[in-house]
């Protein structure tokens, strides 16, 4: 199936100092779930600290057992929108269905649509009239055609700031959470004009593995990174294995710095 490009140039997304696309390369950081004021607070310092100007973290879970922890819902946004404020980052955090759509945006600068409802057409369709920008992450199976269609639901209802992250496919592999499809990310450039990303966290659910496919990534040509950092991962309620430490995220940071550099590209 050929994917329909309705447009032709690159999209650039700016919100306030930040710019998605283009030559930047932009990294989320923040842990997978907002937990506390003070876990939120302290990982916002450190992910400032190393020059990250966009925070993630959850406040609604979309959880394999509904027994899991599932976010401290509105109270989380909350949290993350106060730590954001405090250091001067943006927000990212998912949406999980349409009733949520108008909380989320009063906390969020950037919905977040989650693997799991890439193709939950209708919360697509009604973030094409949200006047926010969105990340839509690729589905568990999903084709890149699937993904790039996808898109299409958010940008043909009205909403043309849309970009992808990719996070890793279900295959045979069992190693790594997800096996992650890192060329997706030349395969989108040439079919599609929207920024993508890697999220090397979900990808690989290793934290040692999380650093190499990083690199890997912005090699690739991401757009950028979504990483899920930890100040204490032991103690996460959520997706602790795949956390980067601090010291972890600052060399990761640094490596990418010179990545980015050296094939031409602003960090
Ligand atoms: C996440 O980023 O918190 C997440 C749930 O990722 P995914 O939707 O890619 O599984
Ligand atoms: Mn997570």
């Amino acid at each position: 199936m050929q994917v329909v490009v309705l447009k032709k140039d690159d999209t650039i997304i700016k919100i306030k100092n930040v710019v998605i696309g283009g030559n930047e390369v932009s990294v989320i950081a923040g842990p997978c779930s907002v937990e506390s004021e003070e876990q939120i607070m302290i990982i916002a310092e450190l992910v400032n600290k190393s020059g990250v100007k966009i925070l993630r973290g959850g406040a609604f879970k979309p959880r394999s057992s509904p027994y899991s922890f599932q976010g401290l819902g509105e109270e989380g946004l909350r949290l993350l929108r106060k730590a954001a404020d405090e250091f001067g980052l943006l927000v990212i955090t998912e949406v999980l269905e349409n009733s949520m759509i108008d909380l989320v945006y009063k906390y969020t600068d950037i919905f977040q649509v989650g693997a799991r409802n890439m193709q939950n057409y209708s919360l697509l369709k009604e973030l094409g009239s949200a006047k926010k920008p969105v990340m839509l992450k690729r589905g568990l199976s999903a084709t890149v055609e699937d993904w790039l269609m996808s898109a299409e639901y958010i940008l043909s209802n009205g909403n043309s700031e849309v970009f992808l992250c990719e996070r890793g496919i279900r295959t045979f592999e069992t190693y790594t959470r997800n096996t992650f499809d890192i060329s997706a990310i030349p395969v989108v450039h040439k079919r599609s004009h929207l920024p993508v990303f890697a999220d090397p966290s979900v990808a690989t659910g290793l934290r040692d593995k999380v650093i190499p496919m990083a690199r890997a990534a912005v090699a690739a040509g991401a757009d950028g990174l979504m990483v899920e950092v930890h100040h204490d991962p032991e103690k996460a309620l959520s997706d602790g294995p795949q956390a980067l430490l601090p010291h972890q995220f600052e060399e990761m940071m640094q490596q990418i710095r010179l990545i980015a550099s050296v094939i031409g590209r602003t960090m």
